[in-house]
């Protein structure tokens, strides 16, 4: 077959309102979805229509890159949702990916001191994940493309790379 999973935004959609079914089916009533930057973000927006949740929260999760190295597991960038916020919490995390699973255990741990139920969606999962999703659209080995990520950022009139 095809060496890569290729996600475009009509598939995308497909995707989130069966995952969302997934969850209503299950009967996981979520009071809040927390998404994990960036990826997370379109999964928790979608997902929150779909399973009509209003209150979303957004965390910042990355594999700190220092110079010419890669640190082997991610960290919490500020800022850091608040402990309050997550308090008696039934929390559905939301994330495009679980790869080696490394981020959303981050996540998941630091959700668990203080919520009363936390489980996951995410579009893909693959099987060397550490963490094993509730919720999973598609289970894959391959790399995907997003279709949010697939492109490179745009550049300036003036041919300037934003962000760089
Ligand atoms: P983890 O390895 O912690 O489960 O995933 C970390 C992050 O790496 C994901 O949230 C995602 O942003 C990125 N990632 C992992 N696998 C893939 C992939 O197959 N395709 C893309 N585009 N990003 C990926």
């Amino acid at each position: 077959g095809e060496e890569r999973e290729n996600l475009t935004y009509e598939l995308f959609g497909q995707a989130i309102r069966e995952l969302a079914q997934a969850v209503a089916d299950d009967g996981y009533e979520p009071d809040m979805i927390l998404s994990i930057a960036r990826g997370g973000l379109f999964v928790a927006g979608g997902l929150g229509y779909a399973l009509d949740v209003k209150n979303l929260h957004v965390m910042n999760v990355e594999f700190y890159t220092g110079v010419g190295e890669t640190l082997d597991m991610p960290v919490m960038l500020p800022p850091v949702p608040n402990v309050v916020d997550l308090s008696e919490k039934r929390v559905l995390v939301a994330d495009d990916v679980a790869d080696t699973g490394k981020t959303l255990k981050l996540v998941h741990d630091f959700c668990s001191e203080h919520v009363a139920e936390v489980r996951s969606a995410v579009v893909y999962e693959k099987p060397q994940s550490l963490v094993k999703c509730e919720y999973v659209w598609k289970y894959t080995d391959r790399w995907i493309n997003f279709p949010w990520s697939v492109e490179p950022p745009v550049v300036r009139r003036d041919g300037q790379v934003l962000d760089a």
